[in-house]
């Protein structure tokens, strides 16, 4: 079976290797107290920041998921508020654990098919975070690069925090127009899941000094204390860094995977042009890279996916309230060419 659900999603072929490889050299038993530990993060956080692009001055925390990093920018990094502007799912998940924490947190829903314009981005002086889901994966939206350069420059006092879950390790990301960025890797890292990345700039971390919240296990203020000797505050998931780290050794430099990426994206999209079938998102400038939502009536979708089960392929489902009239292609790195091949092979004739 090939899956192109977008996460957890279909991870590179080698990591059978990799898992034996862990055994053999005792990895997974190491202490996260070591030299031999310290050492395997050293190393893999300069990975990060040569194959991603990271700048040298940003901090990389490791941790679980995706959504431990919304609650750590919650509690570690807001005083009283944070802003959140959502199309998606996922995006409103974010405002919800933040509200949780911070009940004065505000949300903005956007339109679905539009770009994040300035004159919807009623920003008040108390708004600490403006928090933005770069790639929406409920509904295969994405934040642009223009946008994300316009929003640094009409605040550049606010921080801004972007989720790359779907995105990171796929597309090139601009770090510099923004203060925190994280995902997790069971996306486009092409791992298994239960590891999270959490990449702060200066700003961010001066601003968890000033606030120096102490009172939970994943504190941002005490995770930055133990990244100083590239440790964590609690044992890590060794064996996901340790993955993590081949996976980095085997990967290409962004720039090289987001041409490959682009390139299947629009292969993709030249399918989808019929009566029957369309992206769910028809403007170019809001439409992800990463994640292809395909819509139809639920009768189509539903013979469409069947058919693909019955050749050894898992179309992703649709999310939320694009469950019954969409589905969703994952366009992530680790799937292999001959895979991607298959699938537009099958959908060919059914689609165009
Ligand atoms: C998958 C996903 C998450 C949740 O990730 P976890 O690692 O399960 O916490 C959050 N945001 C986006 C955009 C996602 O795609």
């Amino acid at each position: 079976m090939i899956t192109f659900f977008p996460g957890p999603s279909q991870v590179y072929p080698e990591i059978k290797q990799y898992l034996a490889d862990a055994f053999d050299t005792g990895i997974v038993s190491v202490s996260h107290r070591s030299g031999q530990f310290n050492q395997l993060s050293e190393e893999t956080i300069q990975l990060l920041r040569l194959k991603l692009a990271i700048p040298e001055n940003y901090t990389i925390l490791y941790n679980t998921s995706a959504t431990e990093c919304w609650e750590i920018i919650a509690q570690s990094v807001t005083r009283c508020q944070s802003i959140h502007f959502h199309s998606g799912a996922f995006g409103e998940k974010w405002y919800q654990y933040a509200k949780a924490i911070h009940p004065l947190s505000r949300e903005n829903k956007m339109p679905l098919n539009e770009p994040l314009l300035l004159d919807y981005m009623d920003i008040r002086e108390e708004d600490e975070i403006i928090c933005l889901t770069q790639n929406e994966t409920s509904n295969a939206t994405q934040i642009d690069l223009e946008t994300m350069a316009m929003v640094r420059g009409a605040f550049p006092q606010k921080l801004i925090a972007y989720d790359c879950t779907s995105s990171m390790a796929g597309i090139h990301l601009p770090f510099a127009l923004g203060d925190i960025w994280f995902a997790s890797v069971q996306k486009c890292f092409g791992l298994p899941s239960g590891l999270g990345l959490l990449i702060l700039a200066p700003s961010a971390v001066q601003r968890i000094e000033e606030l120096g919240e102490k009172s939970h296990y994943n504190s941002a203020h005490t995770m930055l204390k133990h990244m100083q000797q590239f440790q964590t505050s609690c044992t890590p998931n060794v064996l996901g860094i340790y993955l993590l780290n081949r996976v980095l050794h085997q990967i290409p430099t962004i720039e090289i995977t987001e041409k490959r990426i682009k390139n299947r994206m629009s292969q993709y999209l030249n399918l989808f042009g019929g009566k029957d079938f369309y992206p769910l998102i028809s403007n170019p400038a809001v439409r992800s890279s990463t994640v292809l939502a395909v819509e139809a009536n639920p009768q189509k979708i539903r013979e469409i996916k069947d058919a693909a089960m019955k050749e050894g392929i898992l179309l992703g489902s649709g999310y939320g309230k694009w469950k019954e009239n969409t589905f969703r292609i994952a366009n992530f790195p680790a799937i292999q060419d001959t895979d991607f091949q298959r699938l537009v092979q099958f959908l060919t004739p059914r689609v165009v």
